[in-house]
């Protein structure tokens, strides 16, 4: 049951994963910048896409 859960968990997991690398996030070290730059940032879609855009998280 637990193992089933986990593989679930997984499937999903790389759902997310795929659906993010699909518009432009391809590394985890972007993935981890993004999640801290978003946390306290409030520009929106814009600032997400500049983000994608620089690889990096600069002011944007
Ligand atoms: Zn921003």
């Amino acid at each position: 049951m637990e193992n089933k859960i986990e593989a679930e968990r997984i499937e999903r997991l790389i759902k997310i994963g795929s659906i993010f690398e699909s518009i432009g996030v391809t590394s985890v070290e972007l993935a981890e910048n993004i999640k801290e730059h978003i946390e306290s940032c409030p520009g929106g879609k814009a600032c997400l896409e500049k983000l994608i855009s620089k690889q990096n998280i600069e002011n944007c």
